[in-house]
């Protein structure tokens, strides 16, 4: 059974392996992304060391030390840049797939330069820089992204492939009259076989991150109804605190429960209850972005983490997902005509209403126990055009505005 969604049989493979991560996975593969950019930046300072030091030591260049220098000072300069990009945040959609592929490019641009060198068993049997496209295939599955991992290995397949045939076409290499320097003969079987290990690098790699995603959305999703469970709502809740403070972003956060549900569950019986905390789950989802934090919090009770929403608009996003809710049919088994629910809403704004998770948490409690006790079925948020301080927020919580006074619809 699929932990995403209970009520649809599991993925076929190429689905799971091609298909945009999780939001929690994709988390995960942010931090990767960082360690993978730190590593990059050390090795292209450990490359340029060497040419340096020839430099100093034999006081002229050869084109060797030349050639060295300047690929680990370009090396370097898109290394410091996709560090800096890493850091700030900068395309989390796309940054592990650029990253990737340049660093497949670069380990076949060296070997591209010994080409220019005239040096094609240097290119084609090079036993220093190969390994490199290994390392940088493996380095792919601390992506989260079993994509990344594919693309990157086809790109090094075919980037190699075509240094290889380029420099067989050129130099002729099987000729027993050209000299093959220390790089040994030139065996197309070999180059076979390094292609072989760079397509099994990429299958390890990729099995390696569908396992890993599996796993882990084991461990951050409510089987039940595929949403993140309370424990991963908290977790991100925090990293889009510290997010917020470092960014001076602006947050919602909204808690939802289901009105009269022990009624529900009494009319319609348990099965008929989990049927509908199923279809309020995948609405929730639905009418939410991506980049939303969507979970359940509790038994018929849901968390949502809105990044970027500013005060005045918060509390109409949730009024929409309220009437969307509202009228959506949930289709019980044993029942010809569909039924439908309501759900209690508060809204708390960061950072108006709270300067930590606890604070923001129990001021949207607040309000959608407000919502409950002014007759359930509507949105309490923020008074509109005001920005106010967790001590302002306590003596002024009488004054919270209903957004909505729509009637209780009790089920039928
Ligand atoms: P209110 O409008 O004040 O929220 O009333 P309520 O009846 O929704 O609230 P109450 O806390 O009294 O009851 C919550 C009910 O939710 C009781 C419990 O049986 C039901 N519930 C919690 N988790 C599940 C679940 O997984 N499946 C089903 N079917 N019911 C559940
Ligand atoms: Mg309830
Ligand atoms: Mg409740």
């Amino acid at each position: 059974m699929s932990v995403q969604d209970y009520t649809t049989p599991e993925p076929p493979l190429w689905r799971r392996v091609w298909s945009a991560p999780e939001q929690e996975i994709s988390s995960a593969g942010f931090g990767g992304e960082l360690l993978v950019a730190g590593l990059r930046l050390l090795t292209f300072v450990v490359l340029l060391f060497f040419p340096l030091r020839e430099l100093l030591l034999q006081k002229k260049a050869g084109s060797d030390v030349l050639a060295l220098l300047t690929a680990a000072t370009v090396g370097l300069g898109l290394a410091l840049a996709l560090y800096s990009a890493t850091n700030r945040h900068w395309g989390r959609a796309w940054i592990g797939f650029a990253s990737s592929l340049l660093d497949v490019s670069l380990v076949s641009a060296v070997l591209t330069i010994s080409l220019i060198l005239g040096r094609p068993h240097e290119a084609t049997n090079n036993l220093a820089v190969f390994p490199v496209y290994l390392l940088a295939i493996a380095a792919t599955s601390l992506r989260y992204d079993a994509r990344i991992c594919l693309l990157s290995g086809a790109l090094a397949v075919s980037q190699y492939l075509a240094v290889v045939l380029y420099a067989d076409w050129r130099w002729n290499l099987n000729s027993a009259a050209f000299a093959p320097y220390l790089y040994g003969q030139f065996h197309w079987s070999t180059q076979l076989w390094r292609m072989a290990q760079l397509l099994g690098a990429t299958v390890l790699a990729t099995t390696l991150v569908v396992r890993s995603r599996e796993l882990r959305l084991l461990s951050t999703r409510d089987r039940f109804t595929g949403l993140l469970n309370r424990a991963v709502f908290g977790e991100q809740l925090e990293r889009e605190i510290a997010f917020a403070r470092r960014e001076d972003g602006r947050f919602a956060v909204a808690m939802i429960d289901i009105d009269h549900f022990k009624k529900f569950n009494d009319t319609y019986g348990h099965a008929g209850g989990d049927e509908a905390l199923q279809s309020v789950a995948k609405t929730l989802r639905e009418s939410c972005r991506a980049t939303d934090v969507v979970a359940r919090y509790g038994g018929e009770e849901f968390a949502l983490v809105l990044p970027g929403v500013m005060s005045g608009r918060a509390t109409d996003l949730l009024e929409r997902i309220r009437r969307v809710l509202a009228v959506k049919p949930i289709h019980l088994p044993n029942r010809a005509k569909p039924v439908s629910l309501t759900v209690s809403v508060g809204v708390a704004l960061w950072p108006d209403d709270g300067q930590n998770a606890a604070e923001i948490l129990q001021c949207a409690d607040q309000r959608l126990y407000q919502a409950k006790s002014q007759g359930r079925d509507r949105v309490v948020g923020p008074a509109p055009g005001r920005h106010r301080t967790p001590a302002q927020r306590a003596a002024d919580a009488e004054e919270d505005q209903t957004v909505s006074m729509t009637p209780v619809v009790p089920p039928e």
